[in-house]
């Protein structure tokens, strides 16, 4: 015999646990599986341990998406204010790191405990530790999950079973097997928010340079972000690089400037005006990390750093202006879903109502959270996509 629930959530992350918790308090009878032995890993780690669970400067443009309308509608239904209003019902403690990012003051069990709390006030049921094994549809439109710990029936089931990354932290690709059971179709996935690897030569200067970090800003596809670039061993990492890689495809380039918002030739033009004494290399380095500038300087022509604004000609000008503001660099791949943020790609939006996340073929079948096609920046975007789609979907359920 099996138990009976109006509503099974499977996947007792942020998507999933907003999700239960809204629909609990609806009065509808809530059961949450997770095949993980603990709820919300990726809230506890997120953010460094703080977890960046909103930002105050919501837009469209800040997902990625084949239909970028698609989280238009859930977004401006439950907003970055209303997941404010809820943790300050809670007292959380909480700043802004800088351009809206809003992070715990303490620790992100924070978020994951008034997520447990809502759940609770909710009568939400919550199963750890449960492996499913299927799901089926009977004629008379429950649903029947099997389970390692038992058999369960719903009326409404929802899957938000999250993407790809991090397989550490009991990521599978889960819901995408669901969706095309049920007739969905599922957009190619990538690693997404991940560091750049590169191969050969390139690979050797960045591993010289690892550690070394800059403000930089980089370029793909008609996308450019303003932020921090960091060398590792592998390649490139920081939050620039991580941006970038939610629009970076296989086998493009990247451009970066090292010297956002300053003109190199300009600055020899004042450096040879005011008839600067000092080389080339002490002059960068008062704009970029020494150990930057002379590993940069070391791939151009020979002694170029060790000269004097004065006696470069427009050739030299030309090469600094090159390496410092238009450096294009092929990533040989990234570091893949071990450390990626996100996953790109997911459950096709078109074949979900942005309004209710009913599957169009399936009636009672919920997708939210990161599952979909919907892919946020690095800022809290992600994290804010699951309170809103979660809440969305927990009206209807
Ligand atoms: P998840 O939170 O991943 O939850 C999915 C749940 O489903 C998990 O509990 C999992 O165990 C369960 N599950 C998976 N497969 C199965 C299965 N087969 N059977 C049963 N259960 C299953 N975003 C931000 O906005 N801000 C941040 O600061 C931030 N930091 C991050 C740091 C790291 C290291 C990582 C990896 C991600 C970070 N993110 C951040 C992204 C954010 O964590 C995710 O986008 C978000 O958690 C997605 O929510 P979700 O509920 O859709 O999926």
């Amino acid at each position: 015999s099996s138990q009976v629930f109006d509503c099974i959530v499977i996947g007792a992350g942020a998507a999933g646990l907003m999700c239960a918790a809204t629909a609990g308090q609806r009065g509808r009878q809530v059961l949450v599986l997770d095949h993980a032995n603990k709820v919300g890993k990726k809230i506890l780690m997120s953010g460094g341990g703080r977890c960046n669970f909103t930002n105050l400067y919501m837009e469209p443009d800040n997902y990625l998406s084949a239909n970028p309308h698609f989280c238009k509608s859930a977004l401006s239904r439950y907003t970055q204010y209303d997941f404010l209003e809820l943790v300050s019902r809670y007292n959380l403690a909480y700043h802004d790191k800088g351009a809206g990012e809003l992070f715990c003051d303490d620790k992100a069990r924070d978020i994951l405990n008034i997520l447990l709390a809502e759940c609770e006030k909710g009568g939400v049921n919550i199963q750890t530790d449960t492996a499913i094994t299927a799901i089926e549809k009977t004629e008379q439109g429950q649903f029947v999950i099997d389970t390692e710990r038992g058999q369960y029936q719903c009326h409404s089931l929802v899957i938000a079973t999250g993407g790809l990354s991090i397989p550490k932290m009991g990521a599978t690709g889960f819901g995408y097997k669901v969706a095309r059971q049920f007739g969905l179709q599922v957009k190619d996935t990538e690693p997404a928010l991940v560091p750049f690897t590169l191969s050969d030569a390139w690979l050797t200067v960045a591993q010289e340079l690892a550690g070394v970090a800059m403000d930089i800003r980089v370029s793909c596809r008609q996308q450019s972000f303003n932020e921090a670039l960091l060398f590792t061993h592998r390649g490139l990492s920081g939050p620039a690089i991580l941006q970038i890689s939610n629009y970076w495809y296989s086998s493009d380039e990247i451009t970066i400037d090292f010297l956002p918002g300053h003109s190199v030739a300009e600055l020899i033009e004042q450096w040879v005006t005011s008839g600067e004494k000092a080389t080339i290399k002490t002059l960068l380095s008062q704009y970029l990390p020494k150990r930057f500038v002379l590993t940069w300087l070391g791939l151009m022509a020979a002694d170029l750093g060790d000269k004097l604004a004065k006696q470069l000609v427009k050739k030299d000008i030309e090469q600094l202006t090159q390496f410092f503001h238009h450096w294009t660099i092929k990533p040989s791949g990234t570091e893949g879903y071990r450390t990626a943020e996100v996953t790109r790609g997911g459950v096709d939006t078109d074949g979900i109502s942005s309004k209710t996340f009913e599957a169009k073929t399936t009636a009672n079948l919920y997708f939210i959270g990161e599952v979909l096609d919907v892919t946020g920046w690095l800022g809290g975007f992600n994290f804010q996509w699951a309170w809103s789609s979660g809440w969305c979907a927990g009206q209807y359920v």
